[in-house]
């Protein structure tokens, strides 16, 4: 086959916003040549329960399949990433060498989770990381297999919910975080305070303040015990490094594109931007790999690592992939997430970048039922709620709306809000390299 047959659109990741993008440009009428690209073995699958049910052994790592919801006809390559992407001749290099050709193309490469670093411990065995189904079936294994102490390196969404789950598997857990709270980064301390109790209840090590300098192994390569920057060390036979991600566009380099290990930058329509800032008509990008100028924030560039953008930016990409020129939308969309940990529902819309103002609105932080309100410079523009989520709709128009803070009246259960120092860690405070939230 060569690679002028195989032209049409091409859509590089096969998961979340691969899959959605493939389908949106099905319904939106496309008939033409498709093929979908994958790195990993997989048809497409949910990422969320693999680090809840998955690891808890309520659900198997290959009982993970996304649902399809359109007729694709689509030729899949999977188990073959792209290498490589030539934008003068419009061709993606796959590793074994395929040239495939492509009128248009998606990028949906999705995010990869920061490893530990080789020299210091990381290529030890019982060190783990959790992005992917074969992480997550490994690490599952490794559980049930009892481990003497876990240690879960970094207190993101990830690592708390890895918590949860290895002490409702009754395993002993340390959880080390270089922040005062986990969550702080994207909740501050006044709401990963509550985090940080839950923890403690569920009988879970917390250790804030701590930096893990690296791990050490015993005769076999096996992990042993992590030793830490001011000097002190922990006894762990398996370790979660859960460091956050960076976004996968490594294959890009070359390609002329604005792209980095923070996503490939696109314009308000998704169209990849070229170094010099002009967009690409025919490249688009969508889910955690695009980096987008967000109308809601005043069009600052940002990436985020959400299930519910993954599937509305594929299909708003794909939607403007079939327009002509004079019709490509802007993506305006309201990042939003969920969680569950320690039997909490977690839920939260909007960015708290650059809260000054946090208020709980409803409830309060000692039930861990409640809603919380997150303001700067007088304007709402994040909301969270802990089993409580009845309002956030009303929030998330508040959010959009510019509507200010403090928050709508008539929709708080309380006679006044309790306010809360916001207490986002500085920036420089902790370097990304060291460790994020996931
Ligand atoms: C453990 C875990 C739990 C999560 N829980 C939640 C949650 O509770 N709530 C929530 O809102 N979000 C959650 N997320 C985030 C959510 O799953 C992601 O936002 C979503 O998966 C993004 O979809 P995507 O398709 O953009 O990227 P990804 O799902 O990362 O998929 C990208 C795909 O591209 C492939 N790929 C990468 N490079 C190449 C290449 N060069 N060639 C070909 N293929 C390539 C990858 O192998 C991968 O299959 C969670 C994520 C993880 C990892």
């Amino acid at each position: 086959m060569s690679a002028a047959e195989l032209a049409g659109i091409v859509v590089v990741g096969a998961s979340l916003a691969g899959l959605r993008g493939a389908e949106a440009l099905r319904r939106g009428g496309y008939e033409g040549p498709l093929t979908i690209v994958g790195a990993e073995p997989h048809r497409p699958y949910d990422r969320p329960p693999l680090s809840k049910h998955v690891l808890a052994g309520e659900l198997a790592a290959d009982a993970t399949g996304l649902p399809a919801l359109a007729p694709l006809r689509a030729r899949w390559r999977l188990g073959q990433p792209t290498v490589g992407l030539d934008r003068a001749d419009r061709i993606v290099r796959l590793a074994d060498g395929t040239r495939l050709a492509y009128d248009r193309l998606l990028v949906a490469t999705g995010a990869e989770a920061r490893p530990w670093p080789a020299p210091t411990g990381g290529t030890l065995t019982g060190v783990f990381t959790l992005r992917g189904r074969d992480d997550a079936a490994a690490l599952r294994a490794a559980l049930a297999a009892g481990p003497r102490r876990v240690l879960i390196v970094g207190a993101g969404l990830i690592g708390c919910e890895a918590a949860s789950c290895c002490r409702d598997l009754g395993l002993a857990v340390t959880v080390v975080d270089p922040n005062p709270t986990p969550l702080a980064r994207s909740l501050g301390t006044g709401i990963g305070g509550v985090i940080a109790a839950c923890l403690r209840d569920a009988g879970v090590a917390f250790r804030p303040g701590t930096q893990v300098r690296a791990f050490e192994g015993d005769g076999a390569g096996h992990v042993v015990r992590a030793r830490f920057a001011d000097g002190g060390a922990i006894e762990a036979d398996l370790v979660i490094a859960a460091l956050g991600a960076t976004r996968a566009t490594g294959w890009l380099a070359g390609a002329g594109l604005r792209a980095d290990a923070g996503g490939l930058t696109c314009d308000a329509a998704c169209r990849a931007l070229a170094a010099d800032g002009t967009p690409c008509p025919d490249i688009y990008a969508a889910g955690d790999v695009a980096r987008w100028p967000i109308p809601v924030y005043g069009g600052r560039l940002v990436s985020v690592e959400h299930w519910g953008n993954a599937v509305e930016q594929a299909g708003h990409a794909a939607r403007n992939m079939l327009a002509g020129p004079d019709d490509q939308r802007p993506y305006a969309h309201l990042p939003a997430y969920w969680s569950s940990q320690f039997g909490i529902n977690i839920k939260a819309v909007g960015l708290t970048d650059g809260a000054d103002s946090v208020a709980v609105v409803q409830g309060s932080r000692a039930s861990r039922r409640f809603l919380a309100v997150y303001g700067r410079a007088g304007q709402t523009i994040a909301a969270v709620s802990f089993d409580q989520a009845r309002w956030l709709p009303a929030y998330a128009d508040a959010i959009l709306a510019g509507r200010p803070f403090p928050p709508i009246r008539d929709a708080t259960d309380r006679a006044r809000p309790e306010s809360l120092a916001p207490g986002f860690p500085s920036p420089r405070a902790v370097s990304a390299d060291e460790f994020a939230h996931a």
